[in-house]
């Protein structure tokens, strides 16, 4: 299959994405925000309300249980390509405003960082971190994954994912990492400014694919794109994530008949 022809087939299904915001959980997961409230389901990551629970917690939640297009994926036979669509980034040096919503520590990012997906243009809206992470490579997970959450005009979203492995520190996290809050707490603006081009990899290469969510409602509207290269973080930074977040993902789902392209 041409490049061209398998890219069509992983932007098809996100039509029907702008339709999906009807539902509030869904903003709301998107800004990160818990939707425990509206529902009186806390959902998390224990045996009690972890993800084998989430399906049936509410129909607002079904998707995780019965989508066929779910994330994580395990990343392993790809389709190589020369390049997995255009991607240009716009980030700069940015005011952050966090929070610990109880699920993940998030980072609010001001308006005026976006990406270019195959000509279209993606607004970074929030970034938020999980321990171990998410996706695996051929079975083998990293100590951490970063997601960055990018939204266009139409409703879809592209997720870039940045693996975390042990190693030395990280000095592009460090404005993040100096006040992590360690409890459930109320959003703030961080002191200082984080360029986020540098919490990329320098190297680019890249997975792509389509799939959801990776937390309640688990909705699949997403171009996934993660990177190859992982960055480093240190074992106190490591530690200090892990000792708030002890075990933030989702374990890996079906890949079905998916795509997985690979540049
Ligand atoms: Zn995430």
């Amino acid at each position: 299959m041409q490049r061209r022809s398998l890219l069509k087939y992983l932007s098809m299904s996100t039509a029907g994405a702008a339709f999906s915001f009807g539902f509030p959980s869904l903003a709301a997961a998107i800004d990160g925000q818990s939707s425990n409230k509206q529902h009186g389901v806390d959902w998390g990551y224990s045996d009690e309300n972890g993800p084998k629970l989430w399906g049936e917690m509410t129909p607002d939640y079904q998707v995780c249980q019965m989508g066929k297009q779910q994330s994580p994926i395990d990343l392993d036979v790809a389709v190589h390509t020369e390049n997995i669509g255009s991607l240009r980034f716009s980030y700069h040096s940015t005011k952050l405003h966090i929070t610990n919503n109880g699920h993940t520590i998030l980072l609010h990012v001001d308006r005026g960082n976006s990406i270019t997906l195959d000509n279209k243009k993606f607004d970074l809206l929030q970034f938020h971190f999980h321990h171990p992470s998410e996706h695996t490579v051929k079975g083998k997970s990293y100590p951490m994954e970063l997601h960055l959450v990018h939204r266009n005009a139409e409703g879809e979203l592209a997720v870039l994912a940045v693996f975390l492995k042990q190693g030395k520190e990280n000095r592009a996290l460090q404005p993040i990492w100096k006040d992590l809050p360690k409890t459930k707490n109320p959003e703030h603006t961080i002191s200082g400014s984080v360029n986020l081009i540098e919490l990329l990899p320098p190297e680019k290469k890249a997975y792509r694919y389509f799939g959801s969510l990776t937390t309640p409602p688990c909705s699949e509207i997403v171009n996934w794109i993660v990177f190859e290269e992982p960055v480093q973080v240190s074992t106190q930074q490591l530690t200090a994530f892990a000792s708030i977040f002890p075990q933030n993902a989702r374990p890996v789902q079906q890949r079905n008949h998916r795509f997985l392209l690979e540049s």
